[in-house]
């Protein structure tokens, strides 16, 4: 049987298609799984939530080691069943402050990487050279893609290669490294807009004092995140061309309110209470401005929009927020979406290559029994459904191990998990036809 994964195919700074979406794939599932939907990542607090969870089963610690070259490190303790990460003290200060202390963050996803990808599962010794160096590709490729994801990145404000690494908390050399990957470093010569730094609003009028969305003062505001927030349709005269609240189309004719509810159509500057600096309350008088769609403050005085004192605009962060979670669920829907579509494609070609896998396996079935033996099958954890398909793995990983091919088993275990990961996506296939030929294997074979 012949091996579709070939080695040559790692060349420099070159992961295979397939093994790319087996690290997208496992990042969205860690995404998912961990409820992850703001950045920028904060990898430290991000790591004691999986321990305290228990969603990874995880020891943190630090060392103060001077000489070492390493700001941290993951290591897998199968008699323990725990991963163990370690900071190197000497190295870095957090909280994360200069952009040399924030390439710890990236350090850590990376090591998070090997975990998420199985890479310390298997033991460091059976490694080649090649095959570390692989591991090291994909790691970066997983914490470039879970700090600094494609579509949040691109949509940056680009100010400075400074400001838009802090806001992702990774360092320069990061950051450059990811837009390199993604062939986008012409974004940092991009002409960067004007953006409120709070709120993330870069429809800001050359004359505004007041940032629409979120009332702060506007100075030299360069903010780094952008926000599209939505806005009601106004007709050239500033009136709503439908009513927000009863959605009557006919708002053309005269008058000012809405004909059906009652409801005032323009979104003008309002008087507003004000606190003086002296805590004495006042009103603030209307400047009479006529404001957008989407404005809840007037870029001229700062007082509230008609819109917002009448409640048809809700505060500017509950609209971030609902934006954000959106965006997280259209994501994963997107991803699922496009991983089923790629599974059926490949779906007779999988099936050729596991049928041939089994008629394999089955040939060397007292081989296996013989090796599984001598090997304990401990601390493997999979969930069920990848059960079955794991211990096919398993076994061809013992054979290639015993059989003194250590180049080989990465192929095998790439190719194996390459397989799972389809088929962890398929609910309703022929899974009947594999675990049957499984079973009768697994009743003669696994010694558990
Ligand atoms: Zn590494
Ligand atoms: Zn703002
Ligand atoms: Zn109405
Ligand atoms: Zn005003």
């Amino acid at each position: 049987m012949t091996l579709i994964c070939n080695l040559d195919h790692y060349t420099l700074n070159k992961i295979p298609q397939h093994r790319i979406e087996f690290i997208e794939l496992k990042l969205k599932q860690f995404i998912k799984k961990n409820d992850i939907k703001k950045w920028p990542l904060d990898c430290v607090v991000l790591l004691k939530e999986l321990r305290d969870s228990k969603r990874m089963p995880l020891i943190l610690g630090s060392v103060p080691v001077t000489s070492s070259i390493f700001d941290a490190q993951a290591r897998y303790y199968p008699d323990l069943n725990v991963y163990m990460f370690l900071i190197n003290k000497s190295k870095v200060t957090y909280p994360f402050k200069s952009s040399k202390d924030r390439r710890l963050n990236f350090t850590l996803a990376h090591e998070i990487g090997h975990v998420v990808l199985g890479h310390l599962d298997i033991p460091d010794h059976l490694k080649t050279k090649k095959d570390r160096d692989i591991e090291e590709q994909e790691a970066n490729e997983f914490a470039g893609r879970l700090l600094a994801p494609e579509q949040k990145l691109l949509s940056c404000n680009f100010t400075s290669i400074e400001s838009v690494a802090a806001h992702f908390n990774i360092s320069k050399q990061a950051l450059w490294k990811r837009l390199n990957h993604l062939q986008k470093l012409d974004l940092i010569k991009s002409k960067p807009l004007v953006v409120c730094n709070t709120c993330g609003n870069s429809e800001v009028s050359v004359f505004a004092d007041c940032c629409k969305i979120c009332g702060s003062t506007i100075g030299k505001r360069m903010g780094v995140e952008i926000v599209k927030y939505r806005s009601h349709k106004l007709n050239p005269l500033g009136k709503a061309s439908i009513c927000p609240i009863c959605k009557n189309e006919e708002t053309h004719s005269e008058g000012e309110y809405c004909k059906i509810c009652g409801t005032f159509l323009y979104n003008v500057c309002a008087p507003t209470e004000k606190v003086s600096d002296t805590n004495f309350y006042y009103t603030q008088k209307s400047c009479g401005a006529y404001l957008e769609g989407n404005a809840r403050y007037c870029e001229n005085c700062g007082n509230e929009s008609t819109f917002y004192r009448d409640k048809l605009l809700s505060y500017w962060i509950d609209e971030k927020n609902i934006q954000d979670f959106v965006e997280s669920q259209e994501e994963s829907y997107s991803q699922v979406a496009a991983t089923l579509e790629h599974s059926y494609d490949n779906y007779n070609f999988i099936k050729e290559r596991w049928i041939s896998f089994l008629d394999f396996l089955d040939n060397l079935k007292s081989q296996y029994v013989a090796l599984f033996n001598h090997f304990e099958l401990t601390n493997i954890e999979y969930d069920e459904k990848e059960n079955c398909l794991s211990m096919g793995f398993m076994l061809k990983w013992q054979m290639f191990k015993n059989s003194g091919m250590p180049d080989s088993f990465h192929n095998a275990k790439y190719e194996m998990e390459h397989l799972f990961s389809r088929y962890a996506n398929l609910e309703d296939i022929d899974f009947k036809y594999l675990g049957a030929k499984h079973k009768e294997f697994d009743d003669d074979a696994i010694p558990f």
